[in-house]
């Protein structure tokens, strides 16, 4: 059960302020940094983008910058959407090789000509930063912690973790079964140590609300605009919103906005802690993959003399 169901009051909400925690990963990340500068060893990720969307370019654009920001090196290299998958696991190749280069990132999505599971298992174990390579995803459903998590569901662990919500023994109710998303979160939570009950919901599941309105602690990753009502929702419970939706907004310049997954004013009165959107589990994604990279950095250079 969630810490905080002790309290009656179930309108008092608490927010999981993702910023708050995004910034103390990395400046934890920060003093790791120092410490493998001061034996030699600067933690480099490359970022490989391909074509021109305009939500995939914002954020390698922020990982670059992070990168910069906590004194690792951090490129991107841009490539045409012409490019043949050979030219993009020649670059990936190129990459494994370059001992400079801790970590490796294929932005997702990829142009039709690729077959993005090529690209992703052509990347070495140990400089997939973003957890998607088989090896990875073995390790994670075996406990073995020197793999690597996917960046949101370890964001996710660490908010809950961070904010004190007891996990042991709580039942843990996922909703969304995305490879990036919702598997690894289910494997997260069901570790010894973390110790949830988790059950996993999908389109296909029948009676979603019988599932939701028993979760201590609610997950939801389905890319469904605020769809998590309050009515959906048992009191007390903690909700976790890793949905990033833009749904029009004349108010607004840009003309929409972005929300959840979850219809945030009113689920907020029924649950206990809640992550807002913007300012939740998105702050987390990036910090999580720089505190990977400084892993990956440190694993494959511990060997290394000082
Ligand atoms: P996805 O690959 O589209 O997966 C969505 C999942 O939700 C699928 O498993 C789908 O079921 C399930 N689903 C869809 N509608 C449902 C419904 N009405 N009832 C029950 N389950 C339903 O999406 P994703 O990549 O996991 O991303 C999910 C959301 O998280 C998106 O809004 C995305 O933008 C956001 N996201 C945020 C971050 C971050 O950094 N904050 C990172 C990644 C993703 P089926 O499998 O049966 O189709």
């Amino acid at each position: 059960m969630p810490a905080s169901n002790s309290s009656n009051n179930t309108a008092d909400t608490s927010i999981i302020d993702g910023t708050a925690l995004a910034a103390k990963v990395t400046a934890d990340v920060a003093t790791k940094v120092a410490a493998l500068k001061a034996r030699g060893v600067t933690p480099g990720l490359t970022v490989v983008l391909v074509g021109e969307d305009p939500a995939s370019a914002v954020y390698v654009g922020s990982k670059e910058r992070t990168c910069i920001e906590l004194g690792m090196h951090g490129e991107t290299i841009r490539r045409p959407a012409t490019i043949t998958q050979d030219e993009l696991l020649g670059i990936v190749d190129r990459l494994n090789d370059d001992p400079a280069i801790h970590g490796i990132l294929v932005q997702m999505p990829l142009p039709k000509q690729i077959n993005p599971d090529a690209i992703v298992r052509r990347i070495r174990p140990d400089k997939d930063v973003d957890g998607f390579h088989p090896v990875n995803v073995g390790k994670l459903l075996i406990g073995e912690k020197d793999g690597f998590a996917p960046c949101t569901p370890a964001g996710v662990l660490y908010m809950l973790e961070a904010s004190g919500v007891k996990t042991a023994g709580a039942d843990c109710v996922i909703v969304g079964r995305s490879n990036i998303v919702g598997k690894p979160m289910s494997s997260l939570m069901v570790q010894p140590g973390v110790d949830a009950t988790v059950t996993v919901c999908h389109s296909r599941t029948r009676d979603l609300a019988a599932h939701t309105r028993r979760a201590d602690i609610l997950i939801v990753a389905a890319g469904r605009a605020q769809m998590i009502t309050g009515e959906l929702v048992k009191p007390g419970a903690v909700v976790i919103d890793v949905g990033m939706n833009r749904i029009p907004d004349s108010t607004k310049k840009s003309g929409t906005r972005l929300v959840g997954d979850v219809a945030f004013d009113e689920v907020r009165q029924v649950a206990s802690r809640i992550t807002p959107v913007p300012g939740g589990v998105g702050k987390m994604t990036i910090a999580m993959l720089m505190s990977n990279t400084v892993r990956a950095a440190a694993q494959q250079t511990q060997h290394e003399t000082q």
